[in-house]
């Protein structure tokens, strides 16, 4: 079933798009939790990290990581650290069933997450 996420590829909704190619998107999160918060998300819909295998998806995979390190660099977090962070289903705390991976930097993050 398609998400939100599909309606702005297909810019039927707007959003703050920092990145496009043929196989990704990313774009600011509405609700930022970081003073740079991106998400990277694939063309494709695919629901969750669940749904990747390695052999299928390798491209894909690569796009979303190189886009990170692309937008990192341009937003001037890559020098200081930023993190990546994929939520899966319930207790990964997903909201959004279109694989997306946040891109979160600006400041020094915690660990253990909440
Ligand atoms: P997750 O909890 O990992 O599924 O994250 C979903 C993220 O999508 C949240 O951080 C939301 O703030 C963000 N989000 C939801 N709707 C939009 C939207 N229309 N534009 C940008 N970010 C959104």
């Amino acid at each position: 079933m398609s998400t939100i996420f599909k309606k702005i590829i297909d810019r039927e909704i707007p959003a703050d798009i920092v990145y496009e190619n043929d196989k990704v998107m990313a774009f600011r999160d509405i609700n930022p939790q970081a003073p740079v918060h991106i998400l990277i998300i694939p063309k494709e819909e695919i629901p969750t990290v669940r749904e990747i295998k390695g052999e299928k998806h390798a491209d894909l995979l690569a796009a979303m990581f190189d886009a990170a390190n692309e937008i990192a660099e341009k937003e001037g977090i890559s020098k200081d650290g930023f993190r990546l962070v994929i939520n899966c289903d319930k207790n990964g705390g997903q909201e959004v069933y279109h694989l997306h991976m946040h891109l979160l930097g600006g400041r020094r993050m915690q660990w253990p997450p909440g």
